[in-house]
């Protein structure tokens, strides 16, 4: 869709000043105080100048500002978290329609239910949950929006216990294209539902999320273990025959890195590739050591860190290496078996990373995320136990373009057609969103987006193209 663009000074002061008048929240501009650090998200390479970014207190103001944007035919750009890879959540000469000020959280321990609005980080979900023993698959960086995560999928420590965090996804709260606010749930907009569990931001701007959880922590069994990088064919083949016999209390990822200066580290290793094998055991805290044991001694140990600990500080952990204002780009490859030819591949990839801050993570899928039906939701690809994200990092513009081709090398080598998933991926060609569902899924979003935003006003996502505009090319 084609929506003409006015210039952003062509929004006069006067209906500026109006919108301004009608919202509880704030309205930025180029200009005002604060702009360069409202229109900045966490992936720096996406350095972009919106003309107007909102910051909304309540479904009031989201409404307002979906109605504002149509109407201006202005480009809208919807930010939750702010952890969008390919820069989604923020626009040139567009509106941002930010929702980090609305970050409720309300728990109801006799149903097992969380209502988040959709500004939370999964901190605030987590925070909130645990304070009546209850969890929901979360971000491995708790700094990460519950928004975009959940409507792309959600892979975290609970994946093969609960499933993905879309999978317990039992209600929302949307504003639609046309300035409509619906409820959505198994009984009401049943479809809508289905796309939001996996279809990404295309179907409106979602203002709260309903989560049925379960009873974990607060301590868990959880850590990390470390092998020195020459160890990588070994720690992989280990890592394959210790996944296949884990129960679904624990998921488990490797990371294929360069190790960083921290003192948890021995000094001879610090700048040297390290292999960490981590993750989370939610059953009884008594019964850890026994379950993550098989992970534990894939090859000499470098140090192991794996102890009883709060979920929350598991939750947090990883967050001081995913710092803010780096360049990123993240590409990511689903497979079903960590055999000799993927393993070799993953291999051969890792000794070519061109930089300590450029990684390689597996993660173990399967459990509960592989029971749920394929067409229970979106989510395009449950087939698989395994998924390879290259995180290629760079700290400004220097390397860039060189760490991207490194990424797009070492998935594309675990098959040139591997299904990606929507929210490790750095790009959002139609080809990558296409390769990220399955046909007859993708055949089903495009219906739900004709009937919920045919013009495609959301487009600024991995976008699920409307027919009219996949009509015009
Ligand atoms: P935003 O940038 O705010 O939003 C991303 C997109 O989501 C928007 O452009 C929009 O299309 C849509 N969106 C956001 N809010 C709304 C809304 N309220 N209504 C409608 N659409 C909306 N993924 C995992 O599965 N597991 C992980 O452990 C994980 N870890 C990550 C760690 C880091 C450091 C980063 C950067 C990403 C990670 N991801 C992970 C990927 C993450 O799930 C996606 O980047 C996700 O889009 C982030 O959500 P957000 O709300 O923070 O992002």
């Amino acid at each position: 869709m084609t929506t003409a663009q006015p210039s952003p000074d062509a929004l006069g002061d006067a209906t500026l000043g109006e919108l301004a008048q009608a919202l509880r929240g704030d309205l930025i501009r180029p200009g005002d105080d604060g702009y360069d650090e409202a229109r900045s998200i966490w992936n720096g390479s996406h350095d972009r100048k919106p003309a107007l970014i909102v910051r909304c207190r309540g479904e009031a103001d989201v409404l307002k500002t979906v109605e504002f944007a149509r109407s201006e035919g202005l480009p809208i750009a919807v930010r939750g978290g702010g952890h969008s890879i390919p820069g989604f959540s923020t626009v040139d000469d567009g509106l941002v329609l930010d929702l980090s000020l609305m970050n409720a959280v309300h728990v109801d321990p006799s149903r097992r239910t969380v209502t988040a609005q959709a500004g939370c980080l999964w901190s605030d979900v987590d925070a909130e949950a645990q304070a009546f023993g209850l969890a929901v698959t979360g971000g491995l960086i708790s700094t990460t929006g519950i928004a975009g995560f959940t409507l792309g999928g959600g892979i975290g420590w609970l994946v093969r216990r609960c499933g993905l965090t879309c999978d317990n996804l039992v209600g929302a709260d949307i504003v639609t294209a046309d300035g409509q606010y619906l409820h959505v749930s198994e009984d009401e907009h049943p479809e809508l539902l289905w796309a939001l569990r996996g279809g990404g931001g295309n179907f409106g701007v979602v203002t709260s999320f309903e989560f049925r959880m379960q009873e974990v922590g607060p301590t868990v069994y959880a850590g990390l273990v470390f092998y020195h990088g020459a160890e990588a064919d070994r720690v992989l083949r280990g890592f394959r025959t210790a996944a296949a016999g884990a129960p679904d209390e624990l998921s488990m990822a490797v990371n294929l890195t360069t190790a960083p200066p921290a003192p948890f580290l021995p000094e001879e290793v610090h700048g040297k590739p390290i292999i960490a094998v981590l993750g989370l055991w939610s059953g009884r805290p008594e019964d850890g050591d026994a379950a993550t044991r098989p992970f534990r001694e894939l090859a000499p140990v470098v140090v192991d860190l794996f102890n009883p600990m709060p979920y929350v500080a598991m939750q947090t952990l990883l967050d001081p290496l995913y710092p803010r204002g780096l360049w990123n780009y993240f590409r990511s490859a689903f497979f079903a078996e960590l055999d000799d030819a993927t393993t070799e591949a993953v291999v051969s990839a890792y000794s070519q990373v061109p930089n300590a801050l450029s990684e390689l993570h597996i993660h173990h899928l399967g459990g509960a995320m592989g029971r749920v039906p394929a067409d229970a939701t979106a989510f395009g690809t449950r087939d698989r136990d395994f998924i390879l994200n290259a995180v290629a990092r760079t700290p400004g513009a220097a390397g860039y373009d060189g760490v991207v081709e490194w990424a797009r090398s070492a998935t594309a080598a675990l098959g040139p057609d591997a299904a990606s998933y929507v929210n490790f991926t750095g790009e959002a060609s139609e080809d990558r969103v296409r390769a990220s569902y399955p046909t007859a899924t993708y055949d089903r979003l495009v219906a739900v987006k004709d009937r919920y935003d045919p013009t495609n006003m959301f487009r600024l996502n991995q976008n699920i193209r409307p027919s009219a505009a996949a009509d015009r090319g």
